[in-house]
């Protein structure tokens, strides 16, 4: 007796540590727990979190990350499906090169470590990864591949070499791409101004690729719609004409020629002035002969450089030079004034521009500043008296009509824009045309932590590849990393001099190294293979996985917007052009998960409000830590942390743990198997307080399975689970939950006999079967508890193999219904009716209720005159009973 009871107390209380620590060592003894099968008759499921970059440890961000992941493959298991889930590491890049210099550990050393560290949080926290596809992307069985690619773009001449003006980073001590410069800063250092360098680069045309990649941005309406806006802005397509303005009295007309881009070549008949890039080669042969031009362009020049390392090129202010030459508009043979502007880049359309002051904001402004002549050649269309008037300067829409422009008079702009481009196009000196914002990809850096470029340089044959079969070009270790000097490799003599496999003769190594980005570009394909040593790839693995739509549900920061997610676009569209897959995107939804925050800020060292989770594992175990990120708001937005919020899903927790071990034992006793119990639970007929906790039931089942299919919503999900615990624990325990202020459930009251009837009786086959449900439920959430839950009910096996609860959707909808009925609109009643009851149900149900009548009886009684009833307005969650007061005399007759 005294042992049982000790026992029965023991088993009453959660102790998220002893149950997690458990699952923990038989789940590692069953390595093929997660794994994805090969074969399989299963519909399968690729559903990926983006890998994380090993920094030495989690941070809550990618709990939630990883929690929502988590998640949703374990639904799919359940679902029956053949799941891939996977994680890898990030494990290129500059921090393990700044960790090597400041603790004098090498990058590789400290890299592995951190990746061992993360992992076995990972596992702390209970992720289900298939850990026998991990994919390291710094080790060599990874690296190499990124180097057969880049031969491969080398071969087709996709990656190749030039000297270009770069952004450089003073603190990485190495180029980034346009995309990693952020409001002119380094996307790493948001404090360090980008410089402009020149250097020889090796760049990948991802610009081959600009159309195909902003059309298919329409094909993915599984991705959000911030996501397609951004990477649309970013490709940034504009549609518009070149027209060819010669230089007035060319001594040499061959090359003369100046030709503006304009994507509003409707308006050129006002145009006052043309206007050129400073670095224009045009304005150096201008200013050859005159010291005092160069002078001012020169300055020009200095003035466009400072803007752009402060990243508002946009906001300089304008300044320009007049030339003294002018430019002849072929369209009308007028002779217009070249100037040579700061706010014209060299790397945007042509570097020339047609200048329209009256039909242009920054044209207007410029010249509104040097006088320069301002004339309308478009007016407002609309009412004839309207359109006499001048439109207001500058007059920029395309809701008008041309004037002061010869032959196209009379035409609406967009008329104008194709019959003008085409008149160009017909006589030589112009046509319409496309053009990106989206420039090639720079991916040399020069730094050590990366992927080599498998590049060499021979004095007799050029650049040369390296042939595939002597990859990987190994990274040399014991490099003396320091951040000045150029690359690191370039240092180490035995890495630099190689042979050039073409003459034989001596060779030069490139010892740049490639952006990280590749790394991720094409990672999540090598997880279907993750061992191939002879391919990146088995091109049937890929396809299996892949289908022809991509993974089925990618989860990751927004951050990743235009990075990651444009290259991995690009890197995918060139794997489908060599054969090896059948997708034209690598995923066919995207979910981007809301930050986390603290105290409205965050999370940073600096501020002190980091929130470690190891220290919330350990203070609350992995299950709450992980519930409390889908619970506190829904994925999709920002969730302030609140330490209170992880302790009241302990307590729920706690309450699910009590409810369900107080009565495992008996239940598991009976034997029974859920062949039995299942049948039971989906029974129609049940009467009583069964049939009301099989409908609550079967609304959280809908409720949570709606939620997995839509729009992953799993606080709502979770706050259905808690209702449904609640209406348990009155059923059979007496006790009613309420929310507290903090929006936990807590003990409002306990029914005593002398209060209330005894604790309903549910027969013991039908409540195993909720308490199983109630389990299957929490288990995409809580995954400890919901195994441990599941052996005490005596049931086999793995949860992520039981099948996800079903439901009758016939028995979901309650059968009765409180329905308040106004008089007059004013609240007199609430009547119980039938919850699909008819229209005509419900007015007599209205018209019948005791105290609707006596409110008409007592209406008529206050006044010498008659009450009648002149409609009945049945609303949906409301019926309104309108009642007009008749003189009893002429109305009576009237009436009959
Ligand atoms: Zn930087
Ligand atoms: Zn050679």
């Amino acid at each position: 007796m005294t042992s049982d009871t000790r026992e029965g107390q023991n088993a009453a209380r959660y102790d998220a540590q002893r149950i997690e620590a458990k699952w923990f060592e038989r789940w590692e003894q069953d390595s093929s727990l997660y794994s994805a099968e090969s074969h399989s008759t299963r519909r399968k499921y690729y559903v990926l979190e983006m890998l994380p970059y090993p920094s030495g440890a989690l941070h809550m961000g990618h709990v939630r990350n990883y929690a929502i992941g988590d998640a949703l493959a374990r639904y799919m298991w359940m679902n029956d499906y053949n799941v891939l889930h996977p994680m890898g590491w990030d494990s290129f890049g500059l921090p393990a090169e700044n960790a090597a210099i400041q603790n004098n550990t090498p990058p590789r050393e400290w890299t592995l470590r951190n990746i061992a560290a993360m992992k076995a949080q990972m596992k702390r926290l209970g992720f289900a990864y298939d850990w026998s596809r991990e994919v390291t992307t710094c080790l060599p069985d990874y690296y190499r591949w990124n180097q057969w690619f880049f031969i491969k773009l080398f071969e087709k001449g996709l990656a190749y070499r030039k000297k270009s003006r770069v952004n450089w980073c003073p603190k990485c001590a190495t180029v980034l791409a346009n995309e990693q410069v952020v409001d002119g800063c380094c996307w790493r250092h948001e404090d360090t101004l980008v410089e402009q360098r020149e250097l020889e680069q090796w760049f990948l045309r991802i610009t081959n690729y600009s159309e195909e990649l902003l059309r298919d941005l329409d094909r993915l309406p599984g991705w959000p719609e911030k996501v397609r806006t951004m990477q649309r802005n970013w490709i940034g397509r504009s549609e518009g004409t070149l027209v060819d303005f010669k230089l007035d009295g060319a001594t040499d007309p061959a090359n003369s020629t100046i030709t503006v881009f304009t994507t509003r070549v409707d308006t050129i008949f006002g145009a006052t002035s043309v206007q050129l890039a400073p670095q224009h080669p045009l304005v150096a042969r201008l200013t050859k002969h005159n010291d005092l031009l160069r002078g001012e362009v020169d300055q020009l020049i200095a003035e466009q450089r400072k803007a752009r390392e402060v990243g508002d090129i946009d906001e300089i202010e304008k300044h320009g030079v007049n030339t003294g030459r002018y430019g002849i508009n072929p369209y009308n043979g007028e002779k217009v004034p070249i100037w040579v502007a700061n706010y014209i880049l060299m790397d945007y359309g042509t570097g020339a521009i047609m200048s329209v002051p009256a039909h242009d904001e920054r044209d207007y402004e410029f010249a509104r500043k040097y006088k320069l002549e301002i004339r309308l050649v478009i007016l407002p269309v609309g009412d004839p008296e309207e359109t006499a008037v001048e439109p207001k300067l500058p007059f920029t829409t395309m809701q008008g009509m041309l004037v002061n422009s010869g032959r196209f008079n009379g035409m609406d702009c967009e008329t104008a824009i194709k019959a003008m481009s085409e008149h160009a196009e017909k006589n030589g000196f112009g046509k319409a045309t496309v053009t990106y914002r989206l420039k090639d990809w720079g991916i040399s850096r020069q730094r050590y932590w990366g992927t080599p470029i498998p590049m060499l340089y021979c004095e007799k044959d050029g650049i040369v590849a390296v042939p595939e079969k002597d990859l990987p070009v190994i990274l040399p270790e014991n490099v003396d990393i320091t951040l000045t000097g150029g690359s690191p490799l370039g240092r180490v003599s035995e890495f630099v001099n190689a042979t050039c496999p073409k003459c034989g003769g001596p060779a030069r190594r490139e010892t740049d190294t490639m952006d990280t980005f590749v790394d991720s570009s094409w990672y999540f394909y090598r997880y279907t293979d993750a061992r191939n040593d002879h391919a990146p790839f088995e091109s049937e693995k890929a396809s299996y996985w892949f289908g022809d739509r991509g993974i089925d549900q990618y989860i990751g920061g927004v951050e990743h917007a235009i990075l990651h997610l444009i290259y991995s676009r690009f890197w995918t569209k060139f794997m489908r052009d060599m054969g090896l897959i059948k997708n034209d995107e690598p995923a066919e939804r995207l979910f981007t998960q809301g930050m986390i925050i603290k105290g409205g800020a965050k999370m940073s060292k600096s501020l002190g409000n980091v929130v470690s989770p190891d220290d919330m594992v350990e203070h609350y175990g992995a299950d709450s830590t992980r519930m409390y990120t889908l619970f506190a708001t829904s994925p999709d937005r920002e969730l302030d942390w609140q330490d209170e919020g992880v302790e009241g899903i302990e307590r729920f927790l706690s309450r699910v743990y009590r409810l369900v071990s107080k009565r495992a034992a008996s239940l598991a006793m009976q034997g029974t198997s859920r062949d039995v119990w299942e049948p039971r639970l989906m029974m129609d007929g049940a009467v009583g307080i069964e049939r009301d906790l099989q409908r609550k039931l079967f609304q959280t089942v809908k409720r949570v399975t709606d939620d997995f299919k839509g729009r992953w919503h799993f606080n709502t999900s979770i706050s259905a689970i808690m209702g449904l615990v609640n209406d348990l624990y009155l059923a059979l325990e007496q006790e009613i939950y309420e929310k507290d202020i903090r929006g936990a459930d807590k003990l409002a009251a306990k029914i005593t006999q002398e209060s209330g009837p005894p604790p309903a009786q549910v027969e013991a086959e039908f409540l195993r079967g909720l308490l199983a449900y109630l389990v299957l439920l929490m288990a995409p959430f809580a995954p400890y508890l919901a195994r441990e839950l599941w052996e005490m009910l005596g049931e086999q096996g793995s949860l992520l193999r039981a099948p996800w609860p079903k439901y009758d959707p016939t028995l979901v909808k309650e059968e009765v219904v409180q329905r308040p009925v106004q008089v007059n609109g004013r609240l007199r009643s609430v009547i119980t009716v039938p919850a699909d009851a008819p229209e005509e149900f419900l007015t007599k149900a209205a018209l019948d209720d005791v105290k609707v009548k006596a409110t008409i009886a007592h209406m008529e009684a206050s006044i010498a005159g008659k009450a009648k009833v002149k409609a009945v307005i049945n609303a949906k969650n409301l019926t309104n009973v309108v009642v007009q007061i008749v003189s009893t005399g002429s109305d009576a007759k009237k009436g009959s």
